[in-house]
């Protein structure tokens, strides 16, 4: 029987140093373009992100690098997980964005990326490499095989080389036939539990493939694939690495360390941060743009700058008023409203409510789309 790790993971070797990051939620997740050469069944990637060249650093729209540098300020990361699409679409900004990394944080902070074999030359792979790119996993097409000989080409350079297979329950004979053609030639491999996704390209479900809980987007039988596969590469006694990667580690322990870490470098200092990294404070809505149906869509639509010059004097009287300091006070302007302590707001929500504004303690996440958990207004 193999046994499971602290992560809820099953790993024969030491795991892959990008995994080793990952799991700890020490790294930025940088989605880097939408655009891929490749439509996958099962692809995780979402309908407002595949295919468009948009680029977000963990949950924050990149708008220029420095938006990047600031993500990974605030969760003090100590590398990068480079994602997409397929980064080599955009292969030019991928080595920017790799150099510019490397520039900032130094020789240290890891950088590992995943691309499809389809758009790998030697001449691309340089230029990773060459940018200071220091892990790289490649997807296999298990239904066409025109790009599998490509697997061949990493190996030119020093770096770390990893593939990522989706444990599909009815392609155990086409992962078996890749795990073959490259126990030689990469130092590990990564199994993933296979999810479904809520988009248009994932087919998963009209393929007749059920997940196995009600609560979970895994998928049936896709686990047991995994350990059958663990088994097989003991038994062919192939030198590789397997890292057998469950849907409860990505959504579980990774997401959850990730934002333990981004509630612990990024909060205000009147923010209540609890054992998940969650942040409890005061808010102050405008009438318009407060939490409720469709506050999301609302977000988007918005002139944020009209809200922001409504509120401006307001942000100045309270400051004014309770004599605050600008470590007491924050004017959001992603989600156009005040920020002060949830002592604050209770206190003094008769004299908020008397200046139209609608006072609220709020639980959120501390990532830069601030998802609220839970809103109570106090009216
Ligand atoms: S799974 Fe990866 S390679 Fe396949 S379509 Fe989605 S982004 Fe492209």
């Amino acid at each position: 029987m193999i046994k499971s790790n602290e992560f809820y993971s099953y790993n024969t070797k030491e795991l892959p140093v990008g995994c080793q990051y990952c799991v700890r939620g020490e790294k930025i997740v940088l989605f880097i373009t939408g655009k891929c050469p490749r439509k996958c069944y099962f692809c995780p990637v979402s309908d407002e992100k595949f295919g468009k060249d948009v680029t977000f650093a963990n949950e924050k729209k990149v708008e220029d690098f420095s938006d990047v540098i600031q993500e990974a300020e605030n969760m003090d990361a100590k590398g990068a997980g480079i994602t997409g699409g397929d980064p080599l679409m955009t292969l030019d900004k991928t080595c920017d964005f790799i150099k510019k990394l490397k520039q900032k944080f130094g020789k240290e902070f890891h950088i590992h990326l995943y691309t499809s074999l389809n758009l790998a030359t030697e001449k691309s792979l340089k230029q990773l490499y060459d940018a200071g790119l220091d892990e790289i996993r490649f997807h296999f097409d298990f239904d066409d095989k025109t790009f599998w000989k490509k697997i061949s080409l990493p190996s030119k350079f020093d770096w770390d080389i990893g593939v990522e297979l989706p444990l599909i329950p009815e392609k155990e004979k086409e992962t078996k036939e890749v795990i073959d053609l490259i126990h030689d030639k990469v130092q590990f491999i990564n199994l993933n539990e296979l999810e479904r996704a809520d988009n248009t390209l994932s087919k998963l479900s009209d393929m007749g493939m059920e997940v196995k809980e009600t609560y979970s987007y895994a998928i049936k039988g896709s686990l047991g694939l995994g350990f059958k596969l663990m088994k097989y590469v003991e038994d062919q006694k192939y030198d590789l690495a397997v890292h057998l990667c469950t849907a409860k580690l990505k959504d579980g322990i990774q997401l959850t360390n990730r934002i333990k870490r981004e509630g612990e470098h990024n909060h205000k200092a009147f923010d209540i941060v609890d054992d998940e990294g969650l942040l409890t404070r005061g808010a102050l809505y405008l009438y318009g743009l407060k939490p409720g149906f469709d506050y999301r869509k609302k977000l988007l639509a918005a002139d944020k700058d009209k809200y922001i010059i409504k509120l401006k004097p307001l942000f100045d009287r309270i400051k004014k008023k309770f004599k605050l300091s600008d470590e007491d006070i924050y004017l959001d302007e992603e989600k156009p409203r005040i920020l002060i302590s949830r002592k604050l707001v209770k206190k003094k929500k008769a004299y908020f409510l008397g200046i139209d504004l609608f006072p609220a303690i709020v639980t959120e996440y501390p990532t830069a789309d601030q998802l609220e958990i839970e809103v109570d207004f106090l009216n």
